[in-house]
């Protein structure tokens, strides 16, 4: 049983703050500032150039690329890091697409993630072979699923409600009509045991700073099916996923397996940064983290709908189809929000109207639950969120 008073202890977390957005940021490790201290200090700034040997800089992507596919149910050498996850959808699309030339039609849902979309609308541009972005609501994703669609591209939890797709289920009704898959991790990996091979996804990528802890910027990853590795032509056919990246030869010839989807330069600094956030795997099991998320969710949802009646939920309410993260609903739902953040309550808001928390249980607990839901009561009972400074849109909401 994973001891999470010890998984706490491995985060630092603001004093005063109550952190529910860690399905969006997840916090500092405590071990991560040393360790990115030493890799500055004895391998950038003593080795210089050499560091890329030495220090194992180069193979990086792939060696903390498996730490990543045991937590995914990938075999080892299935799995490399780089770029951003926007870039690993591209990727993992334009590699599918090609797979599958008789078939013009991309399959996703209109809870998917808008720059996965955009990135579908991109690749599709830059083809000019008439392929087709079909975006269905997430319920009748299922029933679309025919022999006409090229490429079924999913984000298993949604990430303004957390609707949790069945991956099983649409995973082997995509086999069986020649449908290849690719599963967006975003909001699952490091949240709920994931088994990608066991499901038979054909692609799956994601992002480690949300419940991986990678820190902002941190690398994306992409799963390649071992059955396909060698055969997928890269679109993205950058340097170091060439089979010599140092023959400097003048035509591209793809790497051995996994490592043709790396593109070029790997951030050397963020992935030893995610590579000590990774340490607390050691201690906590995947089972366990959500199971426990399930029982703070539930808390969050009945004390919330105790207290709040204002508060519409916004996810679903049965715990199996759910992910990590609880959304409430609410027409001044921004508002709701800032005031909550200016309590030391965080979390996020996603418009139009959707308070998103996220429920992270490695280093959030009952207390933390309690002491969210005693905010949100606060703030609607007593109007706090109707106030001029709560409204001014920020950036980054
Ligand atoms: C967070 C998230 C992204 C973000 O992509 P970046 O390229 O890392 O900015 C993309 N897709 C999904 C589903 C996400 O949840």
């Amino acid at each position: 049983m994973t001891d999470f008073a010890a998984t706490r202890a491995f985060f630092h977390l603001p004093e005063g703050i109550t952190y529910l957005d860690g399905n969006s940021l997840g916090p500092l490790p405590k071990s991560v500032p040393a360790r990115l201290e030493e890799m500055l200090r004895a391998e950038w700034g003593e080795m210089l150039i050499t560091g890329w040997n030495a220090a194992g800089w180069m193979a990086a992507p792939a060696r903390i690329g498996d730490r990543i596919a045991h937590l995914i149910g990938a075999a080892p050498g299935t799995v490399v890091l780089g770029d951003t996850l926007s870039i690993k959808v591209y990727q993992a699309l334009a590699a599918a697409v090609k797979m599958q030339p008789g078939r013009r039609v991309i399959l996703s849902d209109s809870g998917n993630f808008p720059s996965d979309l955009y990135m579908a609308e991109g690749l599709i541009g830059a083809l000019g072979a008439g392929h087709e972005l079909r975006i269905v609501a997430p319920q009748e994703v299922s029933a679309a699923i025919t022999d006409e669609i090229a490429v079924l591209m999913l984000t298993e939890v949604d990430y303004r409600t957390g609707r949790r797709h069945d991956m099983a289920a649409l995973s082997a009704k995509a086999r069986a009509a020649g449908v290849l898959t690719i599963w967006d991790l975003a909001h699952s990996a490091g949240a709920l045991p994931v088994d990608v091979a066991g499901v038979g996804a054909d692609f799956a990528v994601g992002c480690t700073y949300k419940y991986l802890n990678s820190g902002p910027g941190g690398p994306a990853f992409i799963y390649v099916a071992p059955e396909h590795a060698e055969r997928v032509r890269p679109a993205l056919s950058g340097w170091l996923g060439h089979a010599a990246p140092f023959a400097f030869e003048e035509r591209y010839r793809p790497g051995t397996g996994i490592e043709r989807m790396r593109v070029g330069t790997p951030p050397v600094m963020q992935i030893a940064a995610l590579d000590a956030a990774l340490e607390v795997w050691g201690i906590a099991d995947i089972h366990d983290v959500r199971a426990r998320s399930v029982a703070l969710s539930e808390r969050f949802i009945a004390g919330v709908e105790a207290r709040c009646p204002d508060l519409t939920l916004g996810s679903p309410r049965d715990a199996a189809h759910r992910g990590s993260q609880v959304a409430f609903r609410h027409p001044e739902g921004y508002a709701i929000m800032q005031a909550l953040i200016a309590r030391g309550v965080i979390g996020d808001f996603r418009a139009p109207d959707t308070l998103r928390f996220g429920i992270t249980p490695l280093y959030i607990g009952e207390a933390e639950i309690d002491r969210a839901v005693e905010a949100l009561d606060e703030v609607l009972a007593t109007r706090a969120w109707d106030m001029a400074e709560y409204k001014i849109r920020a950036r980054v909401t």
